[in-house]
């Protein structure tokens, strides 16, 4: 359903020794939660690998309070300062991008945790699968670019690709002990992002500051301004057909503002399972990286009397049109899902310099897609260049 899984990964009687871990991208919000649980649980995980692009003090702090073997710096005078920092700590420190993609093939990983943001994490996920690697999977940009060639790589050898996302993973949690029965619907949930009660004349006006503001969850800056675009849930519909292997029509998207419920699962028998709980990043992070065991995280439980109730509404597919655009576009195929990410990666960083207002970036998006050359990416390369080739055109 979701790739293949290994079946040693979902056999825990065997398990004897801790699973060893490569965090890609340990210095953003996901990573550094996600060694925060690494170190909760000695006994099933080891932290094997820290990686980052460029946050030179934050890999260091890291390699020294958690004693990773081996710290991968991608850019080179990050590099410098890691190397000369840790030299008299015993860990390996290697530099470039090609090395991000080495450590994935290192016989010392048993999973490779992806929580890079944005096009790079592509090249290191492609050659985590390629070796039948566990992939767990924080990265959109992987399965919503090339979804159809990571998959099928993983399949051929045999590679779990397990989601991090908090929908992705109440998906996966639902349909543990299902695998046999066949879904009729996924449902995914979404907040509506820090604007959802606006007018459009409201939206038009907003400031950075303003989509900076999510209402439940903290993230960061580029995943919560696509929140309030709803561009983030179009990317986790194109992610989460992938992932489970549905047709886009089946997959649904409801806005429930209180995200306690992060998403669900209806079966041929009309039956609705649904995976509740506070809004925190560190369980999804969890059940990933020690699925099929649940351990025990100390943190505060759902209190429902505090919420009283749950709502539920339609997304405003009219005032946020990027989540149509991520239907259109995945259903087009070819480059077209690489196109509208990249230009909304583009146009998001271009609002992020205060270069354009919030409203423009469903419109450089649609135009990018509009004026998009046919082409039918093959490789990982062909993705990139077509990512490079579209962000160079939007911001012209
Ligand atoms: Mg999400």
């Amino acid at each position: 359903m979701w790739g293949c899984q290994k079946q040693q990964f979902m056999n825990n009687n065997e398990e004897t020794k801790p699973r060893r871990i490569a965090v890609l991208g340990s210095t953003g919000s996901m990573g550094t939660q996600a060694l925060e649980v690494i170190a909760l649980h000695p006994e099933l995980l080891q932290l094997e690998i820290i990686a980052a692009n460029s946050s030179a003090d934050i890999l260091i702090q890291q390699a020294k309070q958690y004693h990773p073997n081996i710290v991968v710096v991608v850019q080179e005078e990050a590099y410098r300062k890691v190397k000369e920092a840790l030299a008299d700590e015993d860990v390996k420190v290697f530099c470039g991008e090609e090395s991000l993609c080495d450590v994935c093939e290192m016989d010392c990983v048993d999973i490779v945790l992806s929580c890079i943001v944005g096009i790079a994490g592509l090249k290191p996920a492609f050659r985590t699968v390629s070796c039948g690697t566990p992939l767990a999977i924080a990265n959109k940009e992987t399965l919503v670019v090339a979804g159809e060639l990571i998959m099928r790589t993983a399949k051929e050898h045999n590679a779990p690709v397990i989601p991090v996302d908090s929908e992705h993973s109440a998906i996966f949690q639902c349909l543990a002990g299902e695998h046999f029965n066949p879904v009729e619907k996924l449902i995914i949930t979404a907040s509506g992002g820090a604007f959802r009660t606006f007018t459009p004349e409201q939206l038009e006006k907003v400031t950075l500051k303003d989509a900076l503001k999510h209402p439940n969850w903290s993230m960061g800056p580029k995943v919560t301004i696509d929140s309030a675009s709803l561009m983030n849930k179009g990317l986790e519909v194109i992610e989460a057909k992938w992932l489970f292997g549905m047709p886009l029509e089946k997959i649904d998207v409801l806005v429930h503002p209180q995200s306690v419920i992060h998403s669900m699962v209806q079966f041929e028998d009309g039956s609705v399972k649904a995976q509740l709980g506070i809004p925190d990043m560190r369980l999804p992070i969890q059940y990933a990286l020690t699925f099929p065991l649940r351990l025990p995280l100390p943190y505060p439980r759902l209190d429902f009397t505090q919420y009283g109730q749950f709502t539920f509404e339609k997304p405003n597919r009219e005032m946020f049109p990027c989540l149509d655009m991520a239907y259109k576009a995945s259903a087009a195929g070819g480059g077209m899902p690489c196109v509208m990410n990249a230009a909304n990666e583009a146009a998001v960083k271009m609002f992020m310099e205060e270069k354009i207002k919030f409203t423009d970036i469903p419109r450089i998006i649609e135009h990018a897609l509009a004026t998009a050359p046919s082409v039918k990416p093959q490789t990982i390369e062909e993705y990139i260049a077509l990512d490079a080739e579209t962000k160079q055109r939007v911001m012209r």
